[in-house]
């Protein structure tokens, strides 16, 4: 790992920690004399890859944008009517770049630490208001991962909280009008958990029999928009529950679902502001009946109060989701999409009410002036009632018509050969409509007579009454409010997050830069394959990266969460089993240090969990493993492992636990969320994995975002390859069960990781993993005689994250692993992961990115901090009245004039000497969160409770 002195390599950039004396001094302080000596004393011999990554050698930024640009050419633009779920949209530039674009928003973490997520967090309690308003119902999250596996979501949370004894075991019933990729999804879901699901035209009434829940679509795929409240009520009558899916642009002017007496609303926020990205990432949203909310998945922000009584969001109702529910588990989400939540936020914000409700008539004006002018020419339209998507028949010349719209450079939907959808957004000019109709040989009217919304369906509440949709109407004021919400968090532009398991890196800038190129944003996903070569020769590439990376035989990157790919991985094993006729393969055996989407994703596979015990050396209990294949010899499916393990050692035996697992006739899943502690010296695909998934937002550089987006691609060995997910929108019941709504998940995201492998070629990505190695466990030698680090392997060693106990010091202090977490704060830190995978500890994970100062600033307030505990053990003040319980400090407490704590005030809030310089405030103290879930409050409050 030596550097030459004119190093501007950007593996010289990405690695923080690269100077020679720097390495010397980690190296000496861990007690070895070279990286490599460290590394093969850590990592196991015998799950060491004996050849080097064969990837192609690193290019510089300059060359990776160069062809970037080229596959972007690969790419054609168009005028996108194909709908289907996805519409175009223009992004507000002031959002784009200071959002979208903006290293203070998508550098941030999920908002567990709510002190310093205050500004996200409002953001997202705007977009839960947005939500809540528009589809009038009282609690919305924020946010789900797409349209159709929300759906799925409402499905699976219809079938747990019908309580009607007559309905509750029947039927799921979908609406023959809902989106293709959604009724693809729920089948899918259905499948693997036994449920029947019925796709009927509810518009002709209910089917027969007892059904569990009714799903419509509003407006449906074919455009009509018709008025639920009568199939509604009978649903309610027979005991059913009803989910709408709705979008949300059309409620400006519809009834909405809330109103009309529907359960549950979902869908998709994309056509808010957020670009088409070849199918995602978007938020997909949902909201409910007042009851519903505490089975809801998903994060939920809430208000609560501070220390001081200061109002102040925090995401409610934690225990429900990351926190383990084990076999209970109802959903897997974890990562969703806080970033596109946000910037739809930002977009109602932007607009206020009526901007997006003239957007939305601007939008239905064209498709009534489109209806008309085509049914004048002869043209069979197929409804009267729509609100941006016109439906025609053209028998036998659908192909025709839409490929001559495309050679107009305009994309229509085939929807069989009679059959041709047409959908208007925000972008549709009166051109277009002129020539769109010009493709039929109409010309186009004056006058839209003959369309029109149903009156019985038409908005007449309003909506998005709040200050904070109707303030910022000026750029100015807007820029103002984006970068005050901003100015009150801690993201990663800001200091280092060394959040175990998260894995929070650098993402450099030049990976960012093509996320919003047009040639790649603009792409609709079901774009005709002539228009997508770039993207798909794009994603083809990354794909056999991380195949070679991984080593195993096939990769799909669909999954838009880890979670996700966790799911598919599942379904894989259980359609391998199914196809060898071992129906009765349904136990998952999980150590019970796993991750809590491990035990929830088994759930939705359909599987049983086991739970396997942990040895005390962190390790994976032989014994309880022995017993428990043995118990479940004939009915094991699987098991679960993350590897390195949640405790950050490498298991020496992992290969003995893959082998007990295949003799047992079991599959092997290895969690590839801790990868970059793997990539360039042992393959989980060569070591005995038969499938696994990658967090590219964690290993990859994909931003976090505050909460999202992610990508959770599946990779497998050869036999499992026909299980992988297929296409929802043309799936037709095989063993490939789609996994997210589009074909290729988050798609627009994947530059970034396509950008890093390139930036870095194999070497530096190896040497990215030693570095991330070195940096682990130079954190633990310097911390271990302040807080014992808790588990380690070979050589006293950790692998790239450590835990540090608390529980000794706070069994003899009372000062508990949060209350660490919170001082953290006071020094500008974000806290390592508090409470996983063992309570009462902080799991710290450095990653390759940070420089040796960062990281010594780090070391610096962790010792500092213990010496406050001394002081609590040594009777200095009492833990109530200490610096740690009292934590975060504001600048409001610090100036206050009844100052009366037991600690001066310089050592609240300038602990070390240098924050004197540099100093971050939280804009809120410490939160109540008991408090919160209490007097559930999940959106905007009125604007007095602040001006205090
Ligand atoms: C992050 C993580 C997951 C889940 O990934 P998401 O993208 O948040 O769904 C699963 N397992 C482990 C060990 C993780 O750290």
């Amino acid at each position: 790992m030596t550097v030459s002195s004119a190093s501007t390599t950007f593996v010289d950039r990405h690695i923080g920690a690269r100077r020679q004396a720097d390495i010397e001094t980690m190296l000496k302080s861990v007690g070895y004399d070279s990286v490599d000596s460290l590394v093969d004393t850590a990592v196991p011999n015998d799950i060491r890859q004996d050849v080097a990554l064969t990837l192609q050698a690193a290019l510089s930024e300059v060359e990776v944008l160069a062809e970037l640009r080229k596959l972007a050419s690969k790419n054609k633009t168009a005028v996108q009517m194909i709908g289907q779920g996805y519409y175009d949209t223009i992004t507000p530039p002031v959002i784009r770049r200071n959002i979208l674009e903006s290293p203070a928003w998508y550098t941030a973490y999920t908002p567990y630490q709510p002190e310093i997520s205050q500004g996200r967090l409002e953001a997202l309690l705007n977009f839960q208001t947005m939500v809540q308003d528009l589809v009038g119902l009282p609690i919305a999250n924020a946010s789900l991962l797409d349209e159709a596996t929300a759906v799925a979501e409402a499905v699976l949370m219809m079938r747990r909280a019908n309580k009607n004894k007559a309905a509750q075991d029947g039927k799921t019933v979908l609406d023959a009008d809902c989106l293709p990729q959604t009724i693809a999804i729920v089948k899918g879901r259905a499948e693997a958990l036994g449920f029947e699901v019925e796709v009927a035209d509810l518009s002709l009434g209910l089917p027969e029999g007892a059904i569990n829940g009714v799903v419509l679509q509003q407006p449906g795929v074919s455009g009509r928009v018709f008025d639920h409240s009568a199939v509604i009520a009978s649903a309610k009558e027979r005991g059913a529950l009803v989910t709408v899916a709705a979008d949300l642009l059309s409620l400006t002017l519809i009834t909405p679902p809330g109103e009309q007496g529907a359960d549950i609303a979902v869908g998709s926020a994309q056509r808010l502001g957020v670009p088409l990205f070849f199918g995602g990432p978007h938020a997909a949203y949902m909201a409910v009946q007042k009851g519903l909310e505490r089975s809801m998945p998903g994060r939920l922000v809430g208000v609560s109060k501070d220390d001081a009584g200061v109002p102040a969001y925090r995401l409610a109702l934690q225990t429900r989701e990351q926190h383990i529910r084990r076999e209970k588990a109802t959903s897997n989400i974890c990562t969703a999409q806080a970033l596109l939540a946000i910037v739809a936020s930002m977009y109602a914000v932007y607009h206020g009410p009526e901007g997006l409700k003239a957007i939305a008539e601007t939008a239905n004006g064209h498709a009534r002036t489109l209806a008309a002018s085509l049914k004048a020419a002869g043209v069979e339209v197929l409804h009267d009632s729509f609100f941006d998507t016109v439906t025609v028949r053209v028998p036998g010349k659908a192909a025709e018509i839409v490929a001559a719209a495309e050679a107009k450079g305009i994309n229509l939907r085939g929807v069989d050969a009679d059959t041709v959808g047409i959908s208007v957004d925000e972008t549709t000019t009166a051109a277009v409509v002129a020539d769109v109709a010009s493709v039929f040989g109409a010309a186009v009217l004056e006058s839209a007579e003959g369309f029109a919304l149903e009156a019985s369906v038409e908005r007449t509440s309003g909506f998005m009454q709040h200050p904070v949709f109707n303030t910022h109407r000026s750029e100015t004021q807007l820029l103002r409010y984006i970068r005050k919400l901003s100015d009150r968090d801690l993201a990663l532009d800001r200091t280092m997050i060394p959040l175990g398991s998260c894995t929070m890196k650098l993402n450099a800038t030049a990976e960012m830069e093509a996320i919003s190129w047009p040639e790649f944003a603009s792409i609709h996903p079901f774009a005709p394959d002539s228009q997508t070569e770039g993207w798909r020769e794009l994603i083809t590439d990354l794909e056999a990266q991380l195949t070679e990376i991984t080593g195993y035989d096939q990769v799909s990157i669909q999954p838009n969460a880890g979670s996700q790919g966790e799911l598919a991985g599942l379904l894989a094993i259980r359609g391998y089993h199914l196809s060898n006729g071992d129906d009765q393969r349904n136990v998952c055996l999980i150590p019970a240090s796993a991750h809590g989407t491990n035990a929830a994703s088994a759930v939705l596979a359909g599987m049983k969990v086991v739970v396997v015990a942990t040895a005390p050396d962190g390790t994976i209990d032989h014994v309880d493993l022995k017993a428990k294949i043995e118990t479940h010899r004939d009915a094991l499916s699987a098991i679960m492992i993350t590897y390195p393990s949640t405790h950050g050692v490498y298991d020496a035996d992992v290969r003995e636990v893959c082998d007990a697992i295949h003799e047992a006739g079991g599959q092997v899943y290895i969690d590839g969320a801790n990868l970059n502690a793997l990539v360039g010296l042992a393959q989980p695909g060569k070591f005995g994995g038969d499938v696994s998934h990658l967090n590219l937002h964690k290993t990859f550089c994909i931003p976090h975002g505050g909460g999202g987006p992610g990508v959770g691609p599946v990779a497998a060995k050869a036999h499992l390859a026909p299980f992988m997910p297929g296409d929802a929108a043309s799936w037709t019941e095989g063993n490939d069960v789609p996994i997210s709504a589009s074909r290729f998940g988050s798609a627009g995201v994947l530059p970034i990781s396509w950008a890093y492998v390139k930036l870095m070629g194999g070497q530096g990505l190896t040497e990215a993993t030693k570095s991330a190695l070195l940096a682990a466990n130079y954190i633990a030698s310097r911390l271990n005689d302040h807080f014992p680090v808790l588990y380690t392997g070979e050589g006293g060693l950790v692998a790239h994250e450590c835990i540090l106990d608390l529980r000794e010091l706070t069994a003899k202090t009372g000062v508990t692993a949060e209350d660490v977490a919170k001082r953290l704060i006071d020094f500008g830190f974000h806290a390592p992961t508090l409470a996983f995978p063992v309570a009462g500890t902080l799991m710290v994970e450095p990653t390759e990115s940070e420089d040796l100062v960062e990281i010594d600033r780090f070391i610096e307030a962790m010792i500092t901090i213990r010496k406050e505990i001394d002081q609590v053990a040594n009777g200095d003040f009492s833990v109530q009245d200490s610096p740690l319980r009292r934590a975060p400090h504001t600048a409001a407490a610090v100036v206050s004039s009844d100052w009366d704590r037991a600690y001066p005030r310089e050592q609240a809030a300038f602990p070390v000497h240098h924050l004197k310089q540099d100093k971050y405030f939280p804009p809120v103290g410490r939160i109540d969160g008991a408090a919160g879930d209490r007097n559930l409050v999940c959106s905007c409050p009125p604007i007095e409770d602040f001006e205090n």
